[in-house]
């Protein structure tokens, strides 16, 4: 296998691709900016077919789809099964806003969708409207259970902590891993567009912990290889609570992903200003040479991204593109 290592021998084995800049939802902590070509091209499903066969044979070994939202591509069901014929390819997961997961859940599992991760940073339908901008909570709640009974499971659900903002249903969130066998993985809060958001709203995954832990006894759990969340169990739970800490104590000295976009932009680092540009090369087939760009996406993979507590400049520019 030709294998993807970078220069500091760490070896790339996750995609993360995102489908589509586009969002049926606007949530304030995500940029609502999309470039103007982000607007006017997106790599058709024979693109995302022939890549996933290309970095299939490169050692690659996951492969999350994601967006903007990716179950408005209404080719989303080819694509998922454009990724499930690689055999080298044994890990398939999608992160959504779960709003439209009922509709596609079943066809998601007959095409080998391994799971999803469902974004939900909120229980109370009010707070939901103001972080979402949209009214779909019962659909999200909807789309969750949809998934559950199909068997596109573990569930993951994503929840971003916004001081001030969603602290009040730490515990309730935590609390579905004590119900159900879901896995709660809160998320620090990055800064996306401009900082002003993040300055105000950040907060520590620590705070998180020490308020789940004034309620519940937890013990530590364990992740699935190449995770990049810490997992606890509250004693007794079916499911698990995670950590993900890109500000606080980032993991970028394990970071086995490279991300590519809609326009075909590799980004080898989520804060990257620098990027390889494969469209030209994917839409004319040019196997050879997209081989090449991918490897040197990989090879300008820096150590770790700054300190972003201590750096202005270290802040994400348009979310929705790169996917998370
Ligand atoms: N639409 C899908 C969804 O809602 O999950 C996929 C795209 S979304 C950009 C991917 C992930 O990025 C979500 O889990 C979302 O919560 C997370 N995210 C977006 N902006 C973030 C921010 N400023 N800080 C931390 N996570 C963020």
């Amino acid at each position: 296998m030709n294998y993807l290592i970078d220069r500091f021998g760490r070896k790339i084995t996750y995609i993360r691709f995102s489908v589509t800049p586009r969002c049926n939802f606007n949530c304030i902590y995500c940029s609502s900016h999309i470039s103007e070509e982000a607007k006017s091209k997106e790599f058709g499903k024979e693109d995302i077919a022939f890549l996933f066969r290309i970095v299939s044979g490169l050692g690659i070994e996951k492969v999350r789809i994601t967006g903007g939202e990716p179950l408005l591509r209404k080719d989303i069901i080819d694509i998922v099964q454009s990724a499930s014929i690689n055999k080298n390819i044994n890990e398939i997961v999608l992160t959504t806003n779960g709003s439209l997961l009922r509709q596609f859940a079943q066809s998601l599992k007959d095409v080998e969708l391994t799971r999803v991760n469902i974004s939900l940073d909120t229980l109370r339908r009010e707070v939901f409207e103001k972080i979402t901008q949209r009214d779909f909570f019962e659909k999200v709640m909807d789309g969750i259970s949809a998934s559950i009974n199909v068997g596109l499971t573990p569930l993951k659900i994503n929840t971003v902590l916004m001081k001030g903002i969603n602290e009040e249903d730490i515990i309730p969130i935590a609390e579905l891993s004590l119900k159900y066998p879901v896995i709660v993985r809160f998320i620090e809060l990055m800064p996306v567009g401009n900082n002003s958001f993040w300055k105000d709203h950040y907060m520590s995954f620590k705070k998180a912990l020490e308020i789940i832990k004034r309620k519940y006894e937890l013990s530590i759990g364990t992740g699935t290889k190449g995770e990049v969340a810490d997992y606890y169990k509250i004693v007794g739970s079916e499911g698990k609570i995670g950590f993900i800490t890109p500000v606080s104590q980032h993991f970028c000295k394990t970071c086995n992903r490279i991300r590519i976009t809609a326009t075909g932009k590799i980004y080898p680092c989520l804060f990257s200003k620098e990027y390889v540009d494969i469209w030209d090369v994917v839409k004319t087939k040019r196997e050879d040479e997209v081989i090449k760009l991918i490897k040197k996406s990989v090879e300008i993979k820096p150590a770790a991204h700054g300190a972003i507590e201590k750096d202005d400049k270290q802040f994400i520019k348009n979310m929705k593109e790169l996917g998370g």
